[in-house]
């Protein structure tokens, strides 16, 4: 029997391996376990998601992150003033790895076709070819980090951390800038979090964000409104309804759906990160930047200011912590003729009932699939929605 292919090892791809496998499916899995995590974030960062939030649903009990805790005889981290440093949750996802998806293979896939005849064609880099009934992208952040056009001008060779802008995706290790200056554009967890970091390796750091009072913290757990309902991401009606009702996301209007899952859950640093931040590193708020140029390998960023005039502001390196944006044209690995069949939205795939996409038989999920099931699969806390549901519309498509 065909097995069916899941492209990707990150939380979301081992989550719904682990899924598809409990219902009997045959499954083929593939990628860098956790890759994003240990080579795509800053060493010593913490995760912003409290612990219960930081689960990759299994589809039987024992496999939580204070499972694994047990397990690796650590302190068990179970209430929200409890943080998780990356290394923890890295260790975590390795664990449930093993226990879960043993069969993981650690190559990439290079090539996915359609088949008349049904079912997938997939080529990957170690040579071989093989046909799949199903797909599942759970390719999360890979080849989908976003460097705005007017810092591009600076990096005419691309971002690298080498060079005079890279982008936040590309920074492992801060303390190569200890006594540098270094810029950090952006205003969410990323952009303060790197921040922190790097001016705690000893680099002299300036946050450039657009706008006004942008660059703000979220109240810790023993100061969050009592009367409202908890979510994963604290008290709110909205929040709550969001993580715990993504069903109906995908039939609001589009335009009301691109702009939630930009805005809601969006720039704000965590709780623990307002005392390294404040008063070591330096904040420039401005209206927003119009240009970058790199003389002599040191970029300087133009900005136009609130009082409307234009400043310039040097560096020996620029961190873009600018996000992600999902393009299905950038998931090279996605034959043509396959792409243009997909329906998409702002470039995003349009998914159905069960994460499926409009060709029968590919599915999508972590954030590819925010556009249409909503903020809560940009976090490791939507697997628990996304993976159970993904796995049974598929074994009952495909099973
Ligand atoms: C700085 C930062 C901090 C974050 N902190 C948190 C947090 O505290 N809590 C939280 O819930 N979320 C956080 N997130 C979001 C988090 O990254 C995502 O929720 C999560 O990683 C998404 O998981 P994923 O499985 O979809 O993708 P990823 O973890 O990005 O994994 C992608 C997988 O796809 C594989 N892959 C890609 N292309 C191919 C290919 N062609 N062939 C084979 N395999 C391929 C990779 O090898 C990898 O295994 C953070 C994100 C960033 C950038």
């Amino acid at each position: 029997m065909q097995p069916v292919a899941v492209i990707g090892a990150g939380p979301f791809g081992l989550s719904t391996a682990a899924h598809l496998r409990a219902r009997g499916i045959p499954v083929r899995v593939f990628g860098d376990p956790m890759v994003s995590w240990r080579d795509h974030m800053p060493a010593g960062m913490l995760l912003k998601s409290t612990p219960v939030a930081s689960n990759l649903d299994a589809p039987q009990p024992g496999h939580n992150l204070v499972d694994y805790c047990d397990a690796a005889g650590i302190p068990r981290l179970v209430t929200d003033e409890d943080i998780i440093p990356v290394e923890t949750f890295i260790a975590y996802g390795e664990w449930f790895r093993h226990k879960l998806v043993p069969e993981l293979e650690q190559v990439r896939v290079v090539s996915v076709d359609r088949r008349d005849s049904g079912g997938f064609d997939l080529k990957l880099d170690s040579g071989e070819s093989f046909t799949a009934r199903a797909v599942v992208v759970a390719t999360g952040l890979s080849g989908l980090a976003q460097l705005p056009p007017e810092l591009a001008t600076a990096a005419p060779d691309g971002p690298t951390p080498m060079g005079p802008v890279s982008h936040s995706s590309q920074q492992h290790d801060l303390t190569r800038y200890a006594g540098k200056e270094l810029i950090v554009v952006g205003a969410g967890q990323s952009a303060l979090e790197t921040a922190a970091l790097a001016a705690e390796a000893g680099a002299r750091v300036r946050v450039v964000s657009r706008g006004r009072g942008r660059v703000a913290f979220g109240a810790p757990p023993w100061k969050q409104p009592r009367l409202r309902p908890e979510s994963p991401f604290g008290r709110a009606w909205s929040l709550w309804a969001l993580s715990y009702y993504p069903q109906p996301y995908r039939y609001l209007p589009a335009q009301t759906r691109h702009y939630l899952v930009r805005r809601v859950l969006g720039p704000l640093g965590a709780w623990w990160l307002r005392d390294r931040f404040e008063g070591k590193v330096q904040v420039s708020e401005v209206d927003r930047i119009t240009g970058a140029d790199a003389t002599d390998g040191s970029p300087t960023l133009t900005v136009r200011t609130h009082a409307g005039g234009s400043e310039r502001l040097t560096a020996d390196h620029v961190i873009a912590a600018t996000g992600y944006r999902v393009d299905t044209a950038a998931m090279d690995f996605l034959g043509n003729e396959l792409r243009t069949r997909l329906s998409v939205s702002r470039g995003a795939p349009k998914l159905g009932a069960g994460y499926v996409s409009s060709v029968p038989g590919l599915y999508f999920t972590g954030l590819p699939a925010a556009s249409s099931y909503g903020p809560v699969m940009r976090f490791v806390c939507g697997t628990e929605f996304a993976s159970p549901r993904l796995a049974n519309h598929l074994s009952a498509a495909h099973g």
